[in-house]
């Protein structure tokens, strides 16, 4: 069995520069510590979002329960671990990629 082969992606170190000043302010204003595959994830679920590709929503913290603002179904969101002040979920009902901004 041959093991697929992980592609590096070039950026020229300006646009690391960036990134990593993106990925600073982000652990400041959350005081969440992220690694890089975790931010890179969220910063293109919110890109997405901002592009009208994924919806957004909001829920908070103490209850956990997400409106999907596709199709109205109420669920509680699977989480492990340390949940940051986003995420990004999958509607059990729909299957619409939903962004969901999480608060206190
Ligand atoms: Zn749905």
């Amino acid at each position: 069995m041959t093991e697929p082969r992980q592609k590096s992606i070039g950026i020229t170190p300006r646009e690391k520069d960036e990134l990593t000043k993106a990925k600073k302010l982000y652990e400041q204003r959350t005081g969440e510590k992220t690694d890089w595959g975790r931010f890179l994830g969220l910063i293109s679920a919110l890109g997405l979002a901002a592009l009208g590709i994924y919806k957004l929503t909001k829920a908070s913290k103490a209850n956990l329960i997400v409106e999907c603002p596709e199709c109205g179904m109420r669920f509680p969101i699977a989480h492990t671990g340390d949940l940051g002040s986003i995420t990004h979920i999958t509607c059990p009902e729909c299957s619409e990629e939903v962004v969901v901004n999480l608060s206190d």
